[in-house]
């Protein structure tokens, strides 16, 4: 099996009837880097930059972050990375910040909303990205999107990256693609406007499954909620697809449903641009495409958006 999977390395995440999508890495350090370019991956969907952060004690400074960014990129070649800004909070915590005890810290004071009031934090990382951005194909995402006034304000504070940097005589890559996460309700519902405004989106399923079923990801008690095959999963999954299409945006997932086997029909019915997901998942979930036909996955997803249960959702795939 080993051998068989191996082969698959050098061949496109292609389906018989020609519909190809980028089968992409999640990192959450740089250590996975070696594996990922072991798998051949189509690149990197998700950097998860929490590390820098959390494996220290202190901030980690522009010149840091930087040189593990330009790594990334130079070992990527044109590969595209998708670096995420920081994505603290929840629970995910930095002792170092003391930061407040919160009632409900995913609902609560983290990623954008954080890095939107501490400007001083933000615009490191910031700077830090754009100057890698010159050796390699990195792009910048932002987490937890709510509203047009956040994507609005993180882009300008991006601009203002940009400036401080031609003001120090700093080189860096301005014409680096911008994105964002959708793993709020409220963005799913505003996602033809906010499409407009940004080059991609990325779906981040664990969080957009949590607030959308209202069911804490890291609570046992409420784990069966936690779950992709509700039927008011895959619909507005849909329509987010549906919405980043319109506007001629591409659209990826990157959160654990990307890689999850029973749900890569659906995916590729809808078009899905990207999966991002676990190194050790890609050749299996690659392997798989490779037997689908998209036009069958299409007839296919068209029966399970009907569906009204999560647990006739789950029988039919299985039967897929
Ligand atoms: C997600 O929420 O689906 C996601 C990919 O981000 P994280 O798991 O890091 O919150
Ligand atoms: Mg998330």
């Amino acid at each position: 099996k080993q051998k068989k999977l191996a082969e698959l390395k050098d061949k496109p995440a292609i389906t018989r009837d020609n519909f190809k999508i980028q089968l992409a890495a999640n990192m959450g350090t740089d250590d996975e880097l070696d594996a990922i370019l072991d798998t051949n991956s189509d690149g990197i969907g998700l950097f998860r930059t929490e590390f820098l952060y959390m494996n220290n004690n202190s901030l980690p400074d522009e010149e840091t972050q930087y040189q593990v960014y330009r790594k990334v990129a130079k070992k990527m070649k044109d590969k595209p990375v998708i670096i995420r800004t920081l994505d603290i909070g929840g629970d995910k915590e930095l002792p170092y910040l003391e930061l407040p005890r919160e009632m409900n810290p995913f609902l609560g004071f983290r990623a954008i909303r954080f890095c939107l009031e501490r400007e001083d934090i933000f615009l490191v990382q910031l700077k830090a990205i754009l100057r890698a951005a010159q050796y390699g194909n990195l792009k910048i995402m932002f987490p937890l999107i709510s509203s047009l006034e956040e994507l609005d304000r993180a882009k300008k504070l991006l601009d203002k990256a940009k400036l401080e940097l031609t003001e120090a005589k700093i080189s860096f890559n301005s014409d680096i693609e911008v994105g964002m996460m959708i793993e709020v309700p409220a963005a799913a519902i505003m996602a033809d406007e906010l499409a407009r405004q940004v080059d991609f989106f990325s779906i981040g399923t664990n969080d957009l499954i949590q607030y959308t079923m209202a069911a804490d990801r890291t609570n046992e008690l409420v784990a069966k909620l936690h779950s992709p095959y509700y039927p008011a999963i895959i619909r507005l999954i849909k329509r987010i697809v549906d919405a980043a299409h319109r506007a001629g945006i591409k659209v990826g997932i990157c959160g654990e449903t990307a890689g999850n086997p029973l749900l890569t029909p659906i995916f590729i019915g809808m078009g899905i641009d990207e999966l991002s997901m676990s190194v050790g998942s890609i050749l299996d979930i690659k392997q798989l495409i490779r037997k689908l036909d998209q036009k069958e996955c299409k007839k296919n997803l068209v029966q399970v958006i009907k569906l009204t249960t999560a647990k006739q959702v789950k029988e039919y795939l299985k039967t897929l």
